[in-house]
């Protein structure tokens, strides 16, 4: 075991959108676990969008701050422990922050079991899968039939929302940027139909694309493509506002709202729900044997993303950023 401790630190907040110059790659001393603690060696560390969220403001959780190990969820291996619910040789995950090896509270760590690939414990029975489900059977609700809108559709919730509302017999519609994803969603993932938000004016494609209007919209990203959906959803039509992807690589979130919306709702009788997946944790358990069964099944398709090499974390994330992943994106440590 090496004395020595890789980690990628914050080393400002960015100013605009996010650049290699914001991390800073340094050697520590290898910790220790302390009383209550586990040592995890990360195995994987998630790539998440909300990453760059996390660094303008406080949200679901506290704000990043410069000076700090980047914060990140991840996967790895317990290797001491002095917390009466790991032992040695355990998988954990959590936020281990971006370095190869942390001393953790194991209050704040999940045990995993052993699966193979060890990458789907991040991907689709990680927090990606997990919100795909929920958001779609929780929030979303589909009926058979319904046209379904899923947007940031090949990305990791994206990917596994999209396939599972499929799977309850929705028509879906994926928006996506580029139109050689735009054919993947449709050729390899099943989706009905694909737009590239991208391509020319969101409400005129959307619209094209949804000749019968929208039931069910799943929102990853907020911004015109929010507008663009809402224009067009059907009389009591569903809003499962999982994310705003549009607004995370900036330097604060936009605090105004759209004045006429409230009258839309009114009108289509409409409701719009927004969720984080550990609201549905009392339920995890059950979601996770009916992911299993779907994948085992060949009817759910894990689409990951693993960039190998510890030091690849920054340009990972600002790549993830640009919609450089398909699926769900992680690196590899080791
Ligand atoms: P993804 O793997 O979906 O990656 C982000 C994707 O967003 C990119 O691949 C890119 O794809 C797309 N994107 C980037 N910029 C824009 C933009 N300006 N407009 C439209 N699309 C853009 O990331 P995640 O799966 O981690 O996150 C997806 C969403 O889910 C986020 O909003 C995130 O916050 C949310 N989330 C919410 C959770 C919850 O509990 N509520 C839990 C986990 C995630 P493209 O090529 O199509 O542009």
């Amino acid at each position: 075991m090496s004395n020595m401790n890789r980690q990628i630190v914050l080393a400002r907040l960015p100013q605009g959108k996010l650049a290699p110059e914001d991390f800073k790659l340094i050697d520590s001393a290898m910790p220790r676990a302390g009383e209550g603690e586990a040592l995890v060696r990360t195995r994987y560390i998630s790539l998440d969008a909300a990453n760059r969220a996390w660094m303008q403001g406080a949200t679901y959780r506290d704000a990043l701050g410069a000076g700090t190990v980047m914060s990140g969820r991840a996967v790895g291996e317990v290797i001491e422990s002095r917390h009466l619910n790991f032992r040695t040789g355990d998988l954990a995950f959590g936020d281990c922050g971006w370095q190869e090896y942390a001393a953790v509270p194991g209050q704040s760590l999940m045990k995993q079991s052993h699966v193979r690939p060890l990458s789907h414990l991040l991907s689709v029975y990680g927090v990606s899968g997990l919100t795909g489900y929920f958001g779609v059977l929780e929030v979303g609700r589909p009926k058979p039939g319904e046209t379904f809108v899923i947007s940031a559709a090949a990305g990791a919730v994206g990917s596994f929302a999209g396939q599972i509302a499929n799977i309850t017999g929705c028509r879906v519609v994926g928006i996506a940027g580029g139109d050689e994803k735009c054919r993947w969603l449709t050729e390899e993932l099943g989706y009905d139909a694909a737009v590239n938000y991208k391509s020319g004016p969101i409400s005129e494609t959307l619209k094209a694309a949804c000749p019968n209007g929208i039931d069910v919209y799943f929102d990853n990203v907020g911004g015109e493509t929010f507008e663009a959906a809402l224009a067009q959803m059907n009389l009591m039509g569903r809003i499962a506002c999982c994310g705003v992807v549009s607004t995370y690589d900036a330097a604060a979130q936009p605090t105004h709202g759209p004045h006429g919306v409230p009258f839309l709702f009114v009108v289509k009788r409409l409701t719009m729900r927004g969720f984080i997946v550990s609201d549905f944790f009392a339920k995890r358990d059950e979601a996770l044997a009916q992911l299993r069964s779907w994948v085992e099944e060949g009817q759910l398709k894990v689409i990951e993303d693993i960039v190998e090499g510890f030091e690849n974390l920054p340009d990972a994330l600002i790549g993830l950023l640009h919609g450089k992943n398909w699926g769900k994106r992680m690196v590899k440590i080791g």
